[in-house]
């Protein structure tokens, strides 16, 4: 898949394919490109090569996204990116994406008057470790390929007759009256030859496809997953999905879906690890194993002296997951600590603590003490409090509304 070096790997040609400069505006670009595409264009006796190289150079900078990879990385970082996986699009399509169909008419000299068959759409579920690694996967399916036996005619003579149902016009007018002097006139595609204008006599039918210029085809894809690659991204094979007589055949495209990791998640290229820690680690160190999504065994330690406070994060560099297109480099492993406190402590523990960490010395004397009130505290589950009071709010909320509350809309209708 690595195919097709560029000339070039700096991030200025394809500035130059379209002669603008660095900061040509959106402007620029597409009066550049409509120019040099008429004068290329393999219709009109250019060079296909420089046409495909002009399509691809504005499919690029016509696209912001594109665009900013590109002047920061070059040719390379979009080689594989594009629409994921393929090489890029048809210039033709871009071409007449640009222009709204073919300003030169139907006159091209391939007959491009082909309708596009529908692009197949696979979801393909995957790890985090996938991703992590790289994998390629084998899968079957089944599509319709044009019979090799009679190469998409139908028929044994090649030959077929014109339907006599439309004339092999394909299409069928019916007359509906509407009124007195009202008529309307409704074209549908024809119904006995399914809007294709022939039919094949029983005896001349194709013995492979039974007259139906197609047959299903067991065919085995290899989808390579690569590193860094992310939840919702496309692998295309242009041209592999199901093939139809006079028709430019649609791509399959895999999305990809990354199934939840029990102890990964992903952000980006970043990646987070849950670890709780029992308050004696916290405060006086740790070390723990964390079994990487390669199998690695990493040893996660506290620097000495530190005290790990609860809620807080922690990061290793080089340790989240790879980068798409740039393998060799990585995000970050991050770590958000949870401390597990004792639920109580006897009044051993608590003096034996007091020797090391003393209270702070703002110590109430008898006298203040003889002034306050006494409380009692008790717990809370504050989420599920708060939750409660919001209900009763908009319970309240939603009664008022119901209820004529005159004044105020009476006041708005004066305005
Ligand atoms: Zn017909
Ligand atoms: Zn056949």
């Amino acid at each position: 898949m690595f195919g097709r070096a560029p000339k070039k790997s700096d991030n200025t040609r394809y500035y130059e394919i379209l002669g603008v400069s660095k900061n040509a505006s959106q402007d620029d670009l597409k009066k550049a490109y409509r120019k040099a595409a008429i004068k290329n264009h393999p219709d009109k006796g250019g060079d296909p090569e420089k046409f495909k190289e002009l399509a691809q150079a504005y499919e690029v900078l016509s696209d912001p996204e594109k665009r900013e990879i590109y002047d920061q990385y070059g040719e390379e970082a979009l080689k594989e990116g594009m629409g994921g996986g393929g090489a890029g699009h048809n210039p033709f399509d871009i071409f007449e994406s640009f222009f709204g169909g073919n300003p030169f008419g139907g006159g091209g000299s391939r007959g491009r008057r082909q309708r596009r068959g529908e692009d197949v759409v696979h979801p393909l579920k995957v790890s985090l470790e996938d991703l992590y690694l790289g994998t390629s996967k084998k899968l079957s399916l089944t599509r319709n390929v044009i019979c090799s036996k009679c190469n998409g005619k139908g028929s044994k003579s090649g030959e077929s007759m014109k339907c006599t149902g439309c004339q092999g016009s394909g299409m069928k007018v019916s007359i509906r009256q509407l009124g007195p002097s009202m008529i309307q006139q409704m074209q549908h595609p024809c119904n006995e030859c399914k809007g294709t204008g022939e039919t094949i006599s029983d005896k001349d039918r194709c013995p492979q496809c039974k007259g139906e210029k197609i047959v299903p085809e067991k065919k085995v894809l290899e989808v390579i997953v690569e590193k860094g690659m992310q939840n919702g991204q496309k692998i295309t094979f242009p041209g592999e999905a199901d093939e139809a007589p006079d028709t430019v055949t649609g791509d399959i495209v895999f999305v990809l879906q990354q199934k939840e990791h029990p102890k990964f998640k992903r952000k980006g290229d970043d990646l987070f690890v849950e670890h709780t820690l029992p308050l004696t680690e916290a405060l006086c160190g740790f070390q723990f194993v964390l079994t990487h999504l390669d199998g690695r065994q990493l040893l996660i330690k506290s620097n000495p002296g530190e005290a790990v406070k609860p809620d807080s994060f922690k990061a290793i560099n080089d340790e989240g997951m790879p980068m798409y297109q740039r393998p060799f480099m990585k995000g970050k492993l991050y770590i958000h600590f949870t401390v597990d406190f004792p639920d109580s402590l006897t009044p051993d523990q608590v003096k034996a603590i007091e020797t090391i960490l003393p209270r702070p010395s703002s110590q109430l004397t008898d006298m203040e003490l003889d002034e306050c009130e006494e409380t009692t505290l008790h717990d809370v589950n504050i989420e599920e409090e708060m939750r409660r009071k919001q209900q009763a709010r908009e319970e309240a909320y939603d009664e008022d509304e119901e209820m004529p509350h005159g004044g105020q809309r009476v006041q708005c209708a004066q305005q």
